[in-house]
């Protein structure tokens, strides 16, 4: 089988598959943070990255979230559909960290009321600014109807993806979403589901368990990252 190179990111690389409209991902195990300016490898995360996203999606799925899975082929590799995407990083937040706490100075863990909905616009020359709707607009991104069902889709995502945690000990603070449009025309989720893009804390004392560790050197990373795998699995 011959897979034609499509694009090499900080943490994947892309492939066409000879099948039409199927993309193989590989997912590696270097890791950067800071627009990479800190890079590092993080042991496993390749098949930790890979694992937990498929888990992620079939959940979704089997919920009615249509998303870009389709299988596994290899421990850190995922075959998905190819989507139109949308230049937008959707983040959904329950918890005040990160960006929220330095943009607001509202303290790192307080809970939100509800949960809150950010896009960014995803151009790297530009450091993925923060955009509103009419700046979405403006740059003909999205229409307003679009949006909504971005949002929507984007906060039912949180509700499921909280509960699964939930029920794993881990609290769901933030996470990542990138959304594309499939073959059939209809909003599809797309990207990974992972620890790179989630903030996750253990339920009991809010042990960090994401990425966090290794943007701010909390040591002990790989075991983080391979102890969200085994509780995703339930191992
Ligand atoms: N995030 C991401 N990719 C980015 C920026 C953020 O996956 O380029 C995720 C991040 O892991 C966190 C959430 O989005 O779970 C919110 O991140 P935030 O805006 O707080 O930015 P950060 O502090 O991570 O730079």
């Amino acid at each position: 089988m011959t897979n034609t190179l499509l694009y090499e990111g900080k943490a994947k690389i892309i492939y066409a598959t000879e099948e039409p409209g199927v993309l193989l991902a590989v997912f590696k195990d270097n890791a950067t943070a800071f627009n990479a300016q800190k890079r590092g490898t993080i042991g496993n995360k390749g098949q930790v990255n890979a694992t937990v996203s498929a888990q992620l999606f079939r959940f979704l799925a089997e919920q009615g979230v249509r998303n870009h899975f389709i299988d596994q082929p290899a421990p850190n590799q995922l075959r998905f559909r190819q989507l139109r995407m949308i230049p937008l990083e959707v983040v959904v937040r329950n918890v005040v960290a990160g960006s929220l706490c330095t943009r607001t100075g509202l303290p790192r863990g307080q809970v939100l009321l509800a949960p809150l909905v950010e896009f960014f616009y995803k151009n790297d020359s530009l450091g993925d600014p923060l955009f509103n709707d009419e700046h979405i607009a403006l740059l003909e991104l999205a229409t307003p109807a679009q949006l909504a069902q971005i949002r929507t889709s984007a906060l039912a995502v949180n509700e499921w993806l909280r509960a699964f945690y939930a029920q794993r000990g881990i609290r769901l603070i933030d996470f990542k979403l990138e959304y594309g449009w499939d073959e059939a025309g209809q909003l599809s989720l797309g990207d990974e589901l992972s620890p790179d893009n989630c903030r996750l804390w253990d339920i009991d004392g809010d042990r960090v368990l994401d990425k966090d560790r290794f943007r701010l050197d909390m040591g002990g990373v790989d075991q983080s990252y391979y102890e969200v795998m085994q509780r995703v699995l339930q191992l």
